[in-house]
């Protein structure tokens, strides 16, 4: 996920803001540290610390607080995003609709624009997107410093190469910071959603004590990857996480990414409906959803429909132990549909996870956990990207050159 457009700044300048970045990126990892901790954390004598967080007060990019006391000793502050600093901007480009939401340092979300997807192809609708992504920046005033795309479909650099779920193609995700003025001024990252949630789980999430985890992302179909040190492990374009398009499925089926057999169509809401008889349906993750949740109260007393879930469940089970076997990973998370799943099921996905292992990982196998951050996962690994994008010594350079 390599940042589209960049600038550099003589090595001083960044140098200067090297243990800024640090500061706010422990700010962002764990809002409303205290200084006290923080200045431990850092090995900051108190006299620097001081120094430190006074400059980025005046270069408007943290804000202190009075701490609630704790005990006897000098009541110390918490630190926080200013209220007037850098926001990071996430595109979220799903298989139902879109959205644009703002954080600022700390990680807190404002939802300024969606839309549903109509009749064009994404390609055809980003020049709106675009022009709303415009807006929101001039209404920001210049606050809006990276935009992150996270992506439902495969994406490598700032193209998205297949958005399968809807049979979309190619289209240069770009676009996206195209109508904002001044051009070249905001950086633009894009991942696929997978990965994204991957992220957040890894760095901050169910998986943060883990050295290598795997995550699995159910919505429409299934995505993942593979992190190692909390670093997503990806392939020479980028593109990475279709593990939905492994032949783990039924080789009768034709995927609409073009092959045979792919998993992605035996766990999700097209599954559940297919086994029921029913036809596609219009929305495979609302749909799922409903039926999970009827079989998990016991509103669902039909045996077909319990049956369906178990079906789905093992094949979800299953899967996950074919990449286990090929990984190896400490931990697994799961998020959106898969929690859901396992949770309406979990005999049937246990079955076929266990019965899927190789019998030398059955003795110790990977702990499988919900995810932290459920069906947001997605946008807060995007945010977590872009605020390293925003918190870079080189990007403080520039906003504390225009602050200052
Ligand atoms: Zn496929």
């Amino acid at each position: 996920m390599p940042a589209v457009t960049g600038r550099s700044r003589p090595r001083s300048a960044r140098l200067r803001w090297t243990t800024a970045s640090e500061l706010l990126r422990l700010v962002h990892s764990e809002p409303r540290i205290t200084r006290t901790e923080a200045r431990a954390r850092l090995g900051l004598s108190s006299g620097a610390a001081a120094e430190l967080i006074e400059r980025l007060r005046g270069a408007g990019l943290l804000a202190e607080h009075r701490a609630p006391p704790a005990g006897p000793g000098r009541p110390t502050t918490t630190l926080g995003a200013h209220p007037r600093g850098p926001l990071v901007a996430v595109v979220d480009l799903r298989s139902g609709g879109w959205r644009i939401v703002l954080s600022d340092l700390t990680g807190g979300i404002t939802e300024v624009a969606s839309g549903v997807w109509g009749d064009e192809d994404l390609a055809g609708r980003l020049p709106a997107i675009a022009g709303e992504m415009a807006r929101a920046v001039s209404a920001h005033a210049g606050r809006i410093r990276a935009v992150v795309a996270a992506v439902a479909g495969t994406v490598s650099g700032s193209r998205l190469l297949q958005f399968s779920t809807r049979g979309w193609g190619e289209a240069d995700l770009g676009v996206l910071t195209g109508r904002i003025e001044p051009p070249g001024r905001v950086r633009l990252l894009a991942g696929n959603d997978a990965t994204l949630g991957g992220l957040a789980e890894a760095r901050t999430g169910a998986a943060r004590d883990a050295r290598v985890a795997l995550h699995v992302l159910v919505a429409v179909g299934v995505g993942g990857v593979l992190l190692v040190d909390g670093r997503p492990v990806t392939g020479v374009q980028g593109a990475d996480g279709e593990y939905g398009h492994l032949p783990f499925g039924d080789p009768e089926l034709r995927c609409p990414c073009g092959a045979r057999g792919c998993w992605d169509l035996t766990v999700d809401g097209r599954a559940l409906a297919r086994h029921l008889g029913a036809p596609v349906p219009d929305d495979p993750v609302a749909y799922a959803q409903g039926l999970l949740d009827d079989v998990r109260s016991g509103r669902a007393g039909d045996s077909a429909q319990r049956r369906a879930v178990d079906l789905t469940a093992h094949a979800l089970g299953a899967g996950i132990a074919g990449l286990v076997n090929l990984h190896g990973p400490e931990v697994v998370t799961l998020a959106g549909v898969a929690t859901d799943l396992r949770a309406a099921a979990p005999v049937a996905f246990a079955r076929g996870f266990d019965e899927g292992l190789m019998r030398f990982r059955r003795d110790s196998p990977p702990l499988v956990r919900d995810g932290l951050y459920s069906r947001n996962g997605p946008v807060r690994g995007a945010i977590g990207l872009g605020v390293e994008e925003i918190t870079s010594p080189a990007a403080l350079a520039e906003w504390g050159s225009v602050t200052s």
